[in-house]
């Protein structure tokens, strides 16, 4: 069967119901196609922080020294299974050369205009649909149990100062004062205010409603199989239910973008970066507000009746299993830094895998080779916080209209 359609969204994550919802809002007719069910990638069990304050990029200059060490030990947050896969290797190749002051002070820059973007867009959501999303925002507490590395927030703080980033610097009565709950080992902090959180599987199914509302056709449990081209255009998209012959194409897999764009003959270099997270029952002790715990790299998100631990970043590749040893530290860390930790309850575990690029910065273009695809993909660590903005800005794009954000940053040829 070969259906007429306008325009098709591949993936049903946080980035492409965003994307179905704004082209709908332009009057486009949208059908999003999804292999699973909505929302059954990254977009559910993150830390759900939307991220407009400390947005240091992961390549930076301190990271090939002090990070690769870090990323071939097992028991580390971060790590990579070594491995000899060619992609890989040129992906930690673009991300070693990422690694510079730089690129790190331009890629700043643009993560803060693209969260910026995303603020200023839930404020327009709740505005104009009436939902909240169970957005909160309350800042983020960075807790540190060691001076070295409070040092470094220091250092942190100090650099995004000069990009307009607000931050307050934290003794232990400081902190307390904002968040009573902490141990007696937490000694500083920072606090900054341009942050909200919430409950990401809540918000990526809100985004879904509301773009059903707007007459997209929400298609799941259909697997895209691959394309069919005439020359530099998409003619027609094969699928487990047949071949659709859309107008648009509209590439937001997350992690399995490049697994389709190999078909098409393009190379992404998105890899996926497996991360955990551990949901309880929300204790009567539990925060009030996200925490970084600054030397386990966990970060703590209470959302709702619920509280939510999230760590680690592995390079391994699509591997579903689930590091017990990875969770075990998570548990005990947790424990160093926050009371009534002992006896957490209906533990939930969930691991994702991040769709991460070299520069962590996200693909969001209209396609050179092919004239009617739209990547909108490789959001990384961040793809909660640039949903709603990548969303309008692909919009943008298929209008042919001005982008409200210079998109050269997140060309595909960029690498
Ligand atoms: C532990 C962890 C913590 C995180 N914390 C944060 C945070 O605090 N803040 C933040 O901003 N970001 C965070 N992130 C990152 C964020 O989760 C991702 O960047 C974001 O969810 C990516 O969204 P996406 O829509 O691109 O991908 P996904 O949510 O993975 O969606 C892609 C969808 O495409 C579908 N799909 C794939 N292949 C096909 C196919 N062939 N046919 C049809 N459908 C297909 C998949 O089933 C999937 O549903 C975190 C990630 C992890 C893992």
């Amino acid at each position: 069967m070969n259906k007429q359609k306008d325009i098709i969204v591949i993936g049903g994550g946080i980035i492409g119901v965003s994307a179905a919802y704004y082209l709908a809002m332009q009057g486009r007719s949208v059908t999003l196609i999804e292999k699973d069910e909505i929302c059954a990638g990254s977009s559910f069990g993150n830390a759900g922080l939307i991220a407009n304050g400390f947005a240091i990029p992961l390549p930076a200059p301190g990271m090939p020294s002090q990070g690769l060490k870090l990323l071939l030990d097992s028991t580390s947050s971060f790590y990579i299974k070594p491995r000899p896969n060619l992609d890989l290797l040129r992906w930690l190749w673009k991300f070693y050369r990422a690694c510079n002051e730089k690129q790190m002070l331009q890629s700043i820059a643009i993560l803060l205009s693209l969260g910026q973007g995303s603020f200023d867009l839930f404020d327009e959501l709740f505005a104009k649909e009436g939902t909240d999303f169970s957005y909160e925002h309350k800042g983020r507490l960075i807790l540190y149990t060691s001076e070295d590395s409070y040092q470094g927030g220091v250092a942190d703080a100090a650099l995004l100062r000069d990009f307009g980033v607000e931050a307050s610097l934290l003794d232990a009565e400081g902190i307390r004062k904002i968040e009573p709950n902490v141990l007696p080992a937490v000694t500083h902090g920072i606090y900054c205010a341009d942050y909200a959180h919430v409950t990401p599987d809540r918000l990526t199914h809100e985004m879904a409603a509301l773009a059903k509302s707007q007459g997209v056709e929400l298609k799941t449990g259909i697997s895209v199989t691959g394309f069919e081209t005439s020359g530099q255009q998409i003619s027609a998209i094969r699928t487990t239910e047949g071949i659709f012959t859309p107008d648009q194409v509209v590439l937001a897999a997350g992690a399995w973008s490049p697994v389709l764009a190999n078909s098409l003959k393009l190379r992404l270099p998105i890899q996926p970066a497996k991360g955990y997270s551990l949901t309880y029952k929300r204790p009567p002790t539990s925060p009030q507000l996200p925490l970084s715990l600054a030397e386990r790299k966990i970060a703590v998100t209470p959302m709702g009746e619920m509280l939510r631990f999230t760590s680690t970043l592995e390079l391994a590749g699509f591997d579903p299993s689930i590091n017990q040893q990875r969770l075990e530290t998570i548990r005990r860390s947790v424990k160093e830094y926050l009371p009534g930790m002992e006896e957490l309850e209906q533990e939930t575990v969930w691991s994702g895998y991040r769709p991460a690029t070299p520069d962590d910065l996200p693909i969001i273009e209209r396609n050179k080779k092919f004239k009617n695809l739209i990547l909108a993909t490789g959001h990384g660590t961040l793809g909660m916080t640039q949903g709603l903005i990548t969303g309008k800005l692909v919009a943008q794009i298929v209008a042919g209209k001005q982008p409200s954000i210079d998109l050269a940053p997140f060309r595909a040829d960029r690498f």
